[in-house]
């Protein structure tokens, strides 16, 4: 037997992952990288080629990692975690700062970053995996660093499609209620906890909502969302 949610139970940071190639800048939110030897000191993470990131970093051969914080930013995991470089300009609305290779990383919300050079990738078919070279680390913060888990349950939101750790269908055990999902990133809307921070109050129906409140992890608006 397989049970999913034991998956669940792997612990991870949440990160967000950027490059610059050309005068390109891309990047996208992980929860998969791990440190693999230490000396010298190198990680490997997890790429979906579907990524626009992944040519990228192929390419370039170099990337940071932003480590998030507990209080990271809705807006920092909403544009790079659910939207592509394709078609969304992620660095637009975002503040960000670049390292000495041009490669930007974040501030806000973020307790360190590392710089990587590329070493070594592996194909995996839907994913590319990287091992990166630490070439530089810098303390930004002392807060806590967020959690796969603690992502899971601020953001009530499931893992983006192109994640290692996506599940095609969502925990069931609470799909008894009139919870709604969205189609995009997977929040589900519990009208019993509301979206206060958007000022709906716990206990209003989904289509009670106003017209113009829209996803609070990916933005969209409520035909996004379908009844469970
Ligand atoms: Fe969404």
């Amino acid at each position: 037997m397989f049970a999913p949610e034991t998956l669940y139970d792997i612990s991870y940071g949440v990160y967000v992952i950027t490059t610059k190639c050309d005068d390109t800048l891309a990047g996208f939110v992980s929860n998969t990288l791990m440190q693999i030897t230490s000396s010298p000191v190198r990680v490997v993470t997890m790429v979906s080629k579907d990524n626009f990131t992944c040519p990228l970093i192929e390419k370039s051969g170099r990337f940071n990692v932003s480590i998030l914080s507990a209080g990271a930013p809705k807006g920092l995991v909403s544009t790079f975690g659910y939207k592509s470089g394709r078609d969304t300009d992620k660095f637009a609305s975002i503040a960000y700062e670049t390292d000495s290779r041009g490669i930007p990383f974040f501030k806000q919300g973020v307790v360190s970053v590392l710089g990587c050079d590329v070493v070594g990738s592996t194909d995996f078919e839907t994913h590319m995996m990287f091992v990166g070279e630490i070439v530089s680390g810098e303390k930004i913060s002392e807060e806590k660093p967020l959690t796969y888990k603690d992502f899971r349950n601020i953001y009530k939101a499931a893992s983006p499609k192109n994640a290692p750790t996506f599940q095609q269908k969502p925990n069931q055990a609470k799909m008894e209620k009139d919870l709604y999902v969205c189609d995009l990133c997977g929040y589900v809307y519990d009208p019993e906890v509301g979206d206060p921070d958007s000022g709906i109050a716990p206990g209003t129906p989904f289509e009670e909502i106003p017209s113009n409140w829209v996803c609070p992890i990916c933005g969209v608006d409520k035909s996004h969302f379908t009844k469970k």
